[in-house]
């Protein structure tokens, strides 16, 4: 039996309560389409035997799944370290209790300021900052370990030291990313990619939450593919988010035979060599930490790489001048 398969993705729903302008969901997440618990609960009790370790809930709001007490439990009878990304704009006072009863896990939120004005004015929902600062609050009182994850675009730029800030103040963890995804969104984010000029401000001055600057020493593969899965709230099943190529549908397909199949395992091959023609030359590859899937995707590439590419510069201009 195939036992590679460590991290496992599952979107439970599409649905979210915010409307956030950079959101790659934007086209879908108002239909509220939730995955069904029994599909949920055969996909996780399969990939136990299959190596199925660390399982990462996601949406939309994985929160607004109506069944969600269901899913963390019967996610933590399988074992499985637990987290989830979320908003934390629908905890209630059971799932807060759930969740800290919990023996592993951790929650992944994101901020895009450090006031209600900043942050709300991105989500486009009144409220929304003070509703995921308390709720941090709460969990971090019942020991539960929270990340802080800030998308930093043009606009939101001048937010990241403050949002330094109050994670440290938060006791939490904290990573700031300038990677924006186009996929189902608004596709004139070229408007709201860093300057080149904020791109070096931030590898300079805040590299400890953006990834670094070092080359990297293995250049490829570039990701974790190879022990992931991903189970979308419609029953598709992909070897990670991005990844374009739909291997199973559940319930109808059998999900050990999908796990079987060379079509599985060859889909992971995308992380094994330069995902275009254009790294395969490139000076700049070891500063370059590029999502292969992103890449081959035919409707997002162009945005991708001049994302990629203007960052690798900016990483590897730094460490040339030290
Ligand atoms: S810098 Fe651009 S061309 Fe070079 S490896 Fe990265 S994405 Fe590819
Ligand atoms: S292909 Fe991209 S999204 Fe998928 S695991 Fe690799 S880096 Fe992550």
């Amino acid at each position: 039996m195939f036992k590679g398969i460590t991290n496992v993705l599952v979107e439970v729903t599409e649905n979210c309560p915010l409307d956030c302008r950079h959101c790659y969901l934007k086209a879908r997440r108002r239909r509220k389409h939730h995955l069904p618990v029994k599909t949920f609960a055969s996909f996780i009790q399969i990939l136990r035997d299959h190596g199925g370790l660390f399982l990462t809930l996601t949406g939309g709001e994985p929160l607004l799944h109506p069944h969600v007490d269901d899913l963390l439990k019967i996610a933590a009878d399988e074992g499985y370290v637990i987290r989830i990304y979320s908003s934390l704009q629908n905890v209630s006072e059971s799932l807060f209790e759930l969740i800290s009863a919990f023996p592993v896990m951790e929650i992944e939120t994101s901020l895009c300021g450090a006031s209600d004005d900043e942050h709300d004015s991105v989500t486009g929902v009144k409220g929304s900052f003070y509703r995921t600062v308390e709720a941090i609050k709460r969990l971090r009182k019942e020991g539960v370990k929270v990340n802080i994850k800030m998308i930093i675009t043009r606009e939101n730029f001048s937010q990241i030291a403050l949002v330094k800030r109050l994670a440290r103040e938060l006791d939490v963890n904290f990573f700031a990313s300038p990677v924006i995804l186009p996929c189902g969104g608004d596709f004139r984010i070229p408007e709201k990619f860093l300057t080149k000029r904020q791109l070096k401000e931030l590898f300079e001055t805040h590299a400890d939450v953006a990834g670094g600057v070092s080359p990297r020493r293995v250049v490829f593969p570039l990701c974790n593919i190879e022990k992931g899965i991903f189970l979308s709230s419609r029953g598709e099943v992909r070897r990670c988010m991005e990844h374009p190529e739909i291997l199973g549908h559940l319930p109808e397909d059998d999900l050990k035979a999908v796990l079987e199949s060379s079509r599985f395992r060859e889909a992971a091959n995308i992380a094994r060599e330069p995902p275009i023609a254009e790294c395969k030359e490139c000076a700049f590859i070891q500063w370059c930490r590029p999502c292969p899937a992103l890449l081959k995707n035919d409707t997002v590439k162009k945005l991708m790489i001049e994302q990629f590419c203007r960052i690798a510069h900016v990483r590897y201009d730094i460490t040339s001048r030290t």
